[in-house]
């Protein structure tokens, strides 16, 4: 096999490192941008500097978009009293995916974990607590991933709530043990938010 240049390695060496590629995947997207270079690479490479530059985390939710606050914070219809709870933005985007819910979100970025030291102050809980009162919060459902570390999240989050007078629901059923929201179908998604349980 003829030698392929030091920098076209090192381009698939880096893609290579993302979720869903290995060095056999990340092999052949390079090629391809290369033989659509001005189609798709100079598209690819100019959108990427332009996101690299802007993109940041909402200071309100955690999600991420270009500005302080993100457009669901920004978005005064948005302020229904709902807040729903989760792991990741990727669980955030797969909710907005679904279009079911039109509330706002806390994105914890994590899960509660004694093993990798995570505690409640790492996943933004007090400025969970500190939204209750600011927002006028009726309602709190937390979306969070059915995995061990997920439900401990959860009972933790509702023992904090416990004493706000807010309703806390769960998603129910049909988000699979160990499956994340991301890899869920949206009608899934919002079949589980409208059969929502109680806590
Ligand atoms: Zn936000």
């Amino acid at each position: 096999m003829a030698e392929t240049p030091q920098d076209i390695e090192e381009l698939i060496g880096i893609m290579a490192r993302l979720p869903g590629l290995g060095p056999r995947s990340a092999r052949r997207a390079v090629l391809t941008l290369i033989k659509k270079r001005g189609a798709l690479m100079r598209p690819l490479a100019e959108t990427m500097a332009r996101v690299a530059e802007n993109a940041r985390e909402c200071v309100n939710c955690g999600n991420i978009g270009t500005g302080d606050l993100c457009d669901i914070c920004l978005d005064v219809g948005r302020a229904t009293g709902e807040l729903c709870v989760v792991e990741d933005v990727a669980d955030l985007w797969a909710m907005e995916r679904g279009q079911a819910f039109k509330g706002r979100y806390h994105v914890l970025g994590g899960t509660l974990s004694a093993l990798d030291d995570v505690g409640p102050e790492d996943l933004g809980i007090p400025k969970l607590r500190a939204r209750m009162a600011d927002e006028e919060i009726t309602e709190v459902i937390l979306a969070l991933n059915a995995t061990v570390d997920g439900q401990t999240t959860a009972h933790y989050i509702a023992d904090e709530l416990a004493a706000a007078s807010v309703n806390l629901s769960s998603l129910a059923q049909g988000v699979p043990i160990g499956g994340e929201l991301d890899y869920l179908d949206d009608g899934t998604i919002s079949a589980a938010l409208r059969a929502r349980k109680r806590l």
